[in-house]
């Protein structure tokens, strides 16, 4: 059978998984991308992009998570250039009780997993001046380089972009045909939606409501400093991880940053978040501040990721369409782009994805 003519409409990690994902199955769909993947605009540009399952909140999200994270591995083994730039999580931005918790749940579920106390913490991170009494130790975890990540699937999939705003979906009756954009109209069997935060406006177009709770989220990026960190540390006030360039990229703590207070304060508050690295580790040469990023963290209402085909307000499924919108970009997205992609080709609803079904 020929493969279906699919449009995916975005280019940051999400668009950038599901083409990669189409690849592999012998697909050339046509991406549709108002922004590239290092446009300060996209959620992608400015995530902190840690590839993690061990902050799933259940049993249901944790399975997706660790699938994706498998994947991810697999991706990283096929494709020359893609890989964590840090490896390794150690998490203390919990208390001592659910560290030991969180451990044996992880443990159970067979996730490389353990806990160090102070004197064996200090050999993983010997930079750290404030140490907490237990940290999680997650092997397995790391983080990618956001942009030049999705970039790298973007190109290895072959598909052709065309940089040009959609406007609007095409419908008839209750399939979706194709989409109108600033460049004309482009008609295909199957639309995916991998559009973050603009996925609602595209929808009011067809009459579905998709309410978002979107939050922003604050990161800091320190000048260049020799190697002081070659894993990921979440602690109660801040995370903080070094790129292959030298630079720290920190975050507060990973709540709602609220960007509302009055002047000069985002200046002030990044600076603030340097300072907590500088006082919790004896840094190989002074930290000064590069630059900070102010992202928007495309989280669907309910906070979990919301994926697969939508209701009309008619109560209606609409065919033809297929979105996939959610937090965890990164953590998520190659399981996800996988799962999805057998959904779509196969015609086969996924166990792994029906808890998480937009409609
Ligand atoms: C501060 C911060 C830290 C984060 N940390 C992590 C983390 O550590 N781990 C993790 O897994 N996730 C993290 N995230 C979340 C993660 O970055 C996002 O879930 C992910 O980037 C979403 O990717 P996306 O492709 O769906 O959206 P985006 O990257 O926003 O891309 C959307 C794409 O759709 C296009 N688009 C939208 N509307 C239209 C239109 N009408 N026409 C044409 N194109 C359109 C845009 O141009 C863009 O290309 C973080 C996010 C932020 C902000």
């Amino acid at each position: 059978m020929a493969s279906p003519q699919i449009i995916i409409v975005g280019s940051g990690i999400m668009g950038a998984c599901f083409a990669y994902a189409a690849a592999e199955r012998g697909c050339q769909p046509l991406i549709i991308s108002g922004d590239a993947p290092d446009h300060g605009r996209t959620a992608t540009a400015t995530s902190w992009a840690w590839i993690n399952a061990s902050s799933a909140s259940d049993h249901t999200y944790f399975r997706l998570r660790y699938q994706s994270l498998q994947r991810w591995q697999v991706w990283m083994q096929r494709l020359d250039g893609l890989q964590y730039s840090a490896q390794a999580s150690y998490c203390w931005d919990l208390s001592p009780v659910e560290i030991k918790t969180t451990a044996s749940k992880l443990t159970n579920f067979g996730y490389p997993c353990s806990i160090l106390n102070a004197a064996s913490l200090i050999n993983h991170l010997p930079y750290l001046r404030d140490i907490p009494v237990a940290a999680l130790h997650l092997p397995i975890e790391g983080a990618v380089e956001p942009a030049s990540t999705a970039k790298l699937l973007l190109e290895a999939s072959g598909a052709k972009i065309v940089s040009a705003h959609c406007h609007s979906l095409l419908a008839s009756a209750d399939k979706v045909t194709g989409v109108m954009t600033d460049q004309g109209e482009y008609s295909a069997d199957e639309v995916i939606l991998a559009t973050g935060n603009g996925t609602s406006r595209i929808l009011d177009t067809i009459g579905v409501d998709f309410p978002m709770a979107s939050t922003h989220g604050l990161l800091v990026r320190s000048k260049p400093i020799p190697s002081m960190l070659s894993g990921l540390v979440t602690a109660p006030k801040y995370h903080v991880r070094q790129q292959p360039d030298g630079r720290l990229i920190i975050g507060g703590t990973f709540g709602a940053y609220d960007p509302a207070k009055g002047t000069g304060h985002l200046a002030r508050d990044a600076e603030a978040q340097l300072n907590l690295i500088r006082e919790a580790f004896d840094a190989p040469a002074p930290l000064e501040l590069d630059s900070f990023t102010l992202g928007y963290r495309p989280i669907p209402e309910g906070g979990m990721p919301k994926i697969g085909r939508v209701m009309q307000n008619s109560g209606k499924l609409l065919t033809g369409l297929y979105l996939a919108v959610m937090h965890s970009g990164f953590s998520n997205g190659a399981g996800v782009a996988d799962a999805a992609m057998d959904e779509l080709l196969d015609g086969e609803a996924s166990a792994l994805l029906s808890p998480f079904w937009a409609n």
